[in-house]
């Protein structure tokens, strides 16, 4: 456990208490009593989730010339589910308790009820995936499924895509979405919960070119971790045993962090060989191979899935930026996020509200900033150590400070949220002070 010795004391409880004080992550219906495994984005929560897809997103589609970006529709024909394997196997063991009902993953209790030392009945598989119906018939003709994961969007477009762009291997397809599983046992804030978004890519490769494209994603992935600010220290490569690999996987890497409450599962990176694209072929009857080279016959593309849960990736973001520190002899806590992935990029405040010649000054640097960087945030609420404080909790790197001087010289405080330090600037460099810094 000495990994978790360098978080502070009590840590989850804290975060998850910031997270909603200051407008990150609420539990979700709240005023109903809530619902269990789920969870909402307040107004700094989605900026940050936002920011963290538009660096994924960027990183992963926009600056590249073999990747394509795709959005598919979440409820789709239950068939892709059935052709996918999900229907048949995507379940939990699950035991009920016979004196109080309640109902358990197997795996994660022992030979009694954790709730009231009941025994418990036979073990049923649960499937996870959640039920619905199209149309107005609730009958078995009319069910299907909230996708359980984004990868069965990208498995039905591959031909789509490949007739519309001819693109050449190794090429890829992503997609950012929400995904849906009806866990028996959601824990541990966003880490495991009900409803959660992930941040896909199968990237289709010649089967001889596998190992190679593994190796760049495994890279690529770390300088993603990197990135976002997740820290490395707290991060390790798991190489998945035979025996507890997918049978049609021929290698995967799972991607783990020291969590709060341990070393879990962050990402997946996963070799599928053609497991998934000859299961749709047989599934829907359409021929998925694809020309590749000039004279050659078709080939179906074998498979690397770099894989990524948005929520896991905020959690880990947060739990590595989670900082407590003493500032001018002062117990305090910050956010020590990137600049890059930082919900507010700066602040921006008058000395005084009372003052109109200040509120004035401020405003106009305040409007001319967010025409050309939004994430900036007006605080003019409490004295200025007040809003120094909330700031470093939403984890604003700068905190620009308009008083009597500026009425003068046009020049402004600039304090570091890091290090508590402050610089005067021209106003009229701010932009360009900023711009370099929240890259
Ligand atoms: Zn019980």
């Amino acid at each position: 456990m000495t990994e978790q010795n360098s978080y502070p004391s009590d840590i989850m409880d804290k975060l998850v208490s910031l997270c909603k004080r200051r407008g990150f992550i609420y539990q979700g219906s709240e005023i109903y009593g809530g619902l269990a495994g789920t969870w909402d984005y307040g107004p700094f929560g989605v900026e940050l989730k936002n920011n963290i897809k538009q660096v994924w997103w960027q990183m992963f589609v926009q600056r590249r010339d073999d990747m394509h970006g795709v959005d598919a529709a979440i409820i789709m024909n239950p068939k892709v589910w059935e052709s996918s394997g999900h229907v048949s196997g995507f379940s939990d063991p699950l035991v009920e308790c016979k004196k109080c009902k309640r109902r358990f993953r197997a795996d994660q209790v022992g030979e009694k009820c954790p709730e009231c030392e009941g025994q418990f009945g036979p073990m049923h598989q649960f499937n996870m995936m959640f039920k619905t119906h199209v149309g107005a018939m609730e009958d078995e003709s009319s069910v299907s499924y909230l996708r359980p994961e984004t990868a069965g969007g990208i498995f039905v477009n591959f031909k789509n895509v490949v007739d519309s762009l001819h693109p050449k291997l190794p090429f890829g397809i992503a997609q950012i979405g929400k995904a849906f599983r009806n866990e028996i046992a959601p824990r541990d804030f966003v880490f495991r919960s009900r409803e959660f978004e992930q941040m896909e890519i199968e990237y289709f490769v010649r089967p001889e070119e596998w190992e190679e494209s593994f190796e760049e994603w495994r890279k690529e992935m770390h300088s993603f971790i990197e990135t976002v600010g997740i820290r490395k220290d707290r991060t390790y490569e798991l190489e998945v045993s035979d025996e507890d690999r997918a049978f049609y996987s021929k290698r995967t890497i799972d991607f783990e962090f020291d969590f709060p409450f341990g070393r879990k599962e962050l990402y997946g990176l996963a070799y599928r060989t053609d497991y998934d694209l000859s299961a749709h072929m047989k599934g829907s009857g359409q021929n998925l191979a694809m020309a590749d080279k000039e004279g050659e016959p078709a080939i179906v593309p074998h498979v690397i899935e770099p894989s990524l849960g948005v929520d896991r990736t905020i959690l880990a973001v947060l739990s590595s930026a989670y900082t407590e520190d003493e500032l001018g002899g002062e117990a305090r806590v910050y956010l020590k996020l990137a600049p890059r992935i930082a919900p507010v990029k700066a602040a921006v405040f008058p000395l005084m509200k009372n003052k109109p010649e200040l509120v004035a000054k401020a405003r106009d640097i305040y409007a001319a900033l967010k025409k050309e960087i939004p994430q900036i945030m007006w605080d003019d609420n409490g004295n200025v150590g007040k809003r120094y404080r909330r700031q470093d909790e939403i984890g604003t790197p700068f905190c620009i400070t308009v008083d009597f001087d500026t009425l003068e010289d046009d020049t402004v405080t600039i304090r570091h949220r890091d290090s508590g330090e402050q610089e005067r600037i021209a106003a009229g460099d701010l932009e360009k002070f900023l711009l370099k810094n929240i890259k």
